[in-house]
């Protein structure tokens, strides 16, 4: 059920902004002052989902300016590649973080009970909309990955392809000439992170094991 109609949305809004403008305004965070450079102040990228659970800056407290953030459907990175007959948004916004910003961290933030990763292993059952099927399209060799795991549940299956999407988009992060040289010169980490909405966890894929391990304490 929502909880709101559009009218109290937008009056939320404008009550978040008016307290928003309260703590800031007098704050005296360097990078909210006039001429800063952002450059100065982010050091992250994380690339979440769109999903409205899983913001990173609510979850994980960022302050203004802290962090540099890319939020689409399943938190999909593309391979990089050079067709110039094709928008590449997500592939922009990377390029503008790790080459202007010169993020040190860049954090594939994935989570349990995902919209589109649903519709990656249901896509023939419901359709790929105008948009959604093209773009899930880019990791639907992850469905025949899991469909050819025997034994498992239907949660597990989907939790599955969650990581392996998380896993993906580290592997396609790689293949941007100036992320590899980045990381292999120590200036540039990478993180694959699972967040379990309904138990509130947080699990970070391990390359050495190739698993994910818990990443949170109490
Ligand atoms: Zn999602």
């Amino acid at each position: 059920m929502r909880a709101e109609s559009p009218a109290e949305i937008t009056e939320k809004m404008r009550a978040g902004f008016r307290a928003a403008r309260g703590r800031y305004l007098e704050s005296g965070l360097a990078c909210l002052q006039k001429g800063a450079l952002p450059r100065e102040h982010t050091r992250a990228l994380v690339i979440a989902c769109s999903d409205s659970r899983v913001d990173p800056a609510l979850l994980f407290g960022f302050d203004l300016g802290e962090v540099f953030t890319i939020r689409n459907v399943a938190n999909l990175v593309p391979p990089y590649e050079t067709d110039s007959t094709t928008s590449h948004g997500v592939s922009a916004a990377i390029e503008y973080a790790v080459r202007a910003l010169e993020v040190e961290a860049i954090i594939i933030f994935g989570h349990s009970n995902c919209g589109g990763i649903n519709a990656l292993l249901h896509m023939d059952e419901h359709g790929g909309g105008d948009f959604i099927g093209h773009w899930l399209s880019m990791a639907s060799d992850i469905r025949r990955e899991v469909d050819g795991v025997p034994g498992l549940s239907h949660e597990a299956r989907i939790e599955l392809a969650e990581k392996r999407s998380i896993m993906r988009s580290l592997e396609n992060l790689r293949t941007f000439p100036w992320i590899r040289e980045r990381e292999e010169r120590g200036l540039l980490r990478l993180h694959g992170w699972y967040f379990t909405i309904d138990t509130f966890h947080l699990e970070g894929y391990n390359s050495g094991s190739g698993e994910f391990e818990s990443i949170f304490t109490e």
